[in-house]
């Protein structure tokens, strides 16, 4: 019998699953459900998440583009939604997207994993 194809991509990052093995998790828990601490390496093929210190300095970026993103989804919505001028939904967009701010931070993590390993795959 073949093996089980790996999940797709999209899927493996939502699920926050290692972007080698797409088995073990990233995290203790869903990402969407709190604030969980991550592994320090995959259970399933022991890939290291954080292979340096500061590693996820460039997840920042990530973070804010999303951040950014996101916002400007939520203002345009609201600007579209209920006719008020855009820079009272740009504030509102704002507020609205703080409670989403922590989880947004963990995905930019696991996308900094998955964009790190497919420039510079760690092989040990
Ligand atoms: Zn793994």
């Amino acid at each position: 019998m073949p093996p089980a194809p790996k999940s797709s991509t999209l899927a493996s990052i939502l699920r926050q699953r290692c972007p080698r093995c797409r088995e073990g998790s990233i995290f203790r828990y869903s990402i969407f459900r709190g604030l969980p601490k991550m592994y320090e390496s995959c259970a399933v093929c022991g890939l290291k998440f954080e292979r340096e210190p500061g590693y996820f300095l460039g997840a920042m970026y990530i973070s804010y583009g999303l951040a950014l993103i996101t916002i400007a989804l939520i203002a345009v919505g609201l600007w579209a939604g209920t006719g008020w001028p855009i820079t009272k939904a740009a504030i509102w967009a704002v507020g609205l997207f703080l409670p989403l701010a922590p989880t947004l931070t963990l995905l930019a993590r696991v996308l900094w994993i998955y964009l790190d390993q497919s420039f510079d795959p760690q092989r040990n």
